[in-house]
C-alpha cells in the first residue's frame, strides 16, 4: 500500500517527509476515524491540490487581477464560482477564503465596525471559537452576546436566542457551530434576525455536505450570508467559502480581497471546484443521506450500551456523548480509544462541570467512515468497540486496548480509503 497519487520525486528528494506522509496515510488506513469535522477526499481533489496552480497569484477576482497571466486561473475560479452557486442555489459566491475561520471574519469586516455587538453560539454549548468566544479576536474586537441550549433538550434555545437579541440588538447573529447534533432551525433564526435588523450569518461548516446533499435543509433564502468550510462533510480540500444573496455578495467579496487576504490559493480554488462537481452527483446525495443513517444507527447502539448522547439523539453526522455516567472523563477516554484504534476528539458537553482542557464529553461524527463504505449495520459493532475501550481504560486494561485495534484494522482491511492503496 502506497500514497497515491504517488510521491516518487518527494520520496527521492525528501525521504523524511515522503516517509512522513506514508505513515499518516496507512494511519487513516487503519483507524475507525470519527472525528465529526474530518473526511477522506478523493483522489481527483487530492491530485488537484498538487498542481502547478499554487505557483500562481492572482490577487483580485476573475476579470479583475492585479496580476498578469491569469487566462487559465480566472476559468478555474469562474468555475468553482459557478459549481458552489448551482450546488446550493445561492445567487453569489466566494471561493477565496484560506479556511473556515477567515470565512467568518470576513463577515465581521463586511458588515460590523470594531466593539459592535455579536450573538453566537456560546462555545461550551457548541458554537465556534470564531463566533464571538473570548480567547477569538472575535470575542476581543467586538461585544458578544452568547446563547445556548436547554438543559433538559440540548437543543439550541431559541426563546434566549430572540430574548438576547431584542436586548442587545446584535449587528451579526451568528447560526450554526462544532457541536450540534440536531437540525439548525434557519427559519426560526431568519425570523429573530428580521426583528431585530441584523444581518444573518449561518455557519454550515460542519454540515455543508448534508445540505448539499439534501440531507440537512438549506439555510439559502433564509440566510443573506453563508460561510463554510470545504474540508468537512463536503469533503473538499481544506479551505472555504461564502455563499451570499445578490445584496450582500459585494460586500463579502471586498471583506475577503482586499480586506482581509492577499492570493488565493489556486490548487484550493481548483480542488473546491473539483470536490463541487462530485457533490453535484446523485452518488453524494446518496454519501449525505448514509452519512446520517450511520449517525443515527451509532447513535442507537451507543443508547442501548448505555451511553448518554447530549439531546438524546442525532439529525445530522455528528454525536456528543456525555461520559459523566461512565466513570471516566472525555481526554482519558478519547486517549485510550485512540489507542483502541477508534480516533476521536474530547469535548466539552453543555452545562459541563469539568474544566474545557479536561472535559466530560467525546464528539464522534460519521463522514470519513461513510466515504470508506462503513453502513448502518457496522454501527453495532463500533459502539461495542467503544463501549469495550471506554471500560478497559477506566480500568487501565491496555491488553483490551490492543485487541480492539487488532480487530478494528481487520474490519478496515475490507473498506479501502481514497489516497492510499496497492
Ligand atoms: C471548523 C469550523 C470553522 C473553522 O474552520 P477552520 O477551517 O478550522 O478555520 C468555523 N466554524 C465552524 C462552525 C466550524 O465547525
Amino acid at each position: 500500500m502506497t500514497h497515491q497519487p504517488g510521491m516518487s520525486a518527494l520520496t527521492a528528494a525528501d525521504p523524511e517527509i515522503a516517509g512522513l506522509v506514508e505513515r499518516e496515510a496507512r494511519r487513516q488506513h487503519d483507524k475507525i476515524r470519527l472525528i465529526a469535522s474530518e473526511n477522506y477526499v478523493s483522489e481527483a481533489v487530492l491530485e488537484a491540490t498538487g498542481t502547478v496552480l499554487t505557483n500562481k497569484y492572482s490577487e483580485g477576482y476573475p476579470g479583475r487581477r492585479y496580476y498578469e497571466g491569469q487566462q487559465v486561473i480566472d476559468q478555474v475560479e469562474r468555475l468553482a464560482v459557478q459549481r458552489a452557486k448551482a450546488l446550493f442555489g445561492a445567487e453569489h459566491a466566494n471561493v477565496q477564503p484560506y479556511s473556515g475561520s477567515p470565512a467568518n471574519l470576513a463577515a465581521y469586516l463586511a458588515f460590523a465596525k470594531p466593539g459592535d455587538t455579536v450573538l453566537g453560539m456560546a462555545l461550551p454549548d457548541g458554537g465556534h471559537l470564531t463566533h464571538g468566544w473570548s480567547v477569538s479576536a472575535t470575542g476581543k474586537w467586538f461585544d458578544p452576546v452568547r446563547y445556548g441550549v436547554r438543559k433538559e433538550t440540548g437543543r439550541v434555545d431559541l426563546d434566549q436566542v430572540r430574548d438576547l437579541a431584542r436586548r442587545h440588538r446584535p449587528t451579526l447573529i451568528f447560526a450554526g457551530g462544532t457541536a450540534i447534533p440536531r437540525t439548525i432551525d434557519f427559519p426560526a433564526f431568519a425570523e429573530i434576525a428580521r426583528e431585530v435588523g441584523a444581518v444573518l450569518v449561518a455557519d454550515i461548516a460542519h454540515i455543508a455536505g448534508l445540505v448539499a446533499g439534501g440531507a440537512h435543509p438549506s439555510p439559502v433564502g433564509y440566510a443573506p450570508v453563508i460561510t463554510t468550510t470545504t474540508h468537512k462533510t463536503l469533503r473538499g480540500p481544506r479551505g472555504a467559502m461564502i455563499l451570499a444573496d445578490a445584496e450582500h455578495g459585494k460586500a463579502i467579496d471586498k471583506a475577503v480581497f482586499p480586506g482581509l487576504q492577499g492570493g488565493p490559493h489556486n490548487h484550493t480554488t481548483a480542488a473546491i471546484a473539483v470536490a463541487l462537481g462530485e457533490a453535484a452527483t446523485p452518488e453524494f446525495r446518496d454519501y449525505a443521506h448514509a452519512v446520517v443513517d450511520n449517525a443515527r444507527a451509532l447513535a442507537e447502539a451507543l443508547l442501548e450500551r448505555g451511553f448518554d448522547l447530549v439531546s438524546g439523539g442525532t439529525d445530522n453526522h455528528l454525536l456528543l456523548v456525555d461520559l459523566t455516567g461512565k466513570g471516566i472523563g472525555g481526554k482519558p477516554a478519547a486517549q485510550a480509544l485512540d489507542r483502541a484504534g477508534v480516533e476521536l476528539n474530547y469535548n466539552t458537553v453543555p452545562f459541563d462541570p469539568r474544566k474545557p482542557f479536561d472535559p466530560s464529553g467525546i464528539r464522534l461524527g460519521t463522514s470519513s467512515i461513510t466515504t470508506r463504505g462503513l453502513r448502518p449495520e457496522h454501527q453495532p459493532r463500533l459502539a461495542e468497540w467503544i463501549d469495550r475501550a471506554v471500560t478497559a481504560a477506566a480500568s487501565g486494561d491496555e491488553q483490551a486496548l490492543e485487541r480492539i485495534a487488532a480487530e478494528v484494522h481487520e474490519l478496515l482491511a475490507a473498506y479501502p480509503m481514497p489516497g492510499y492503496r496497492a
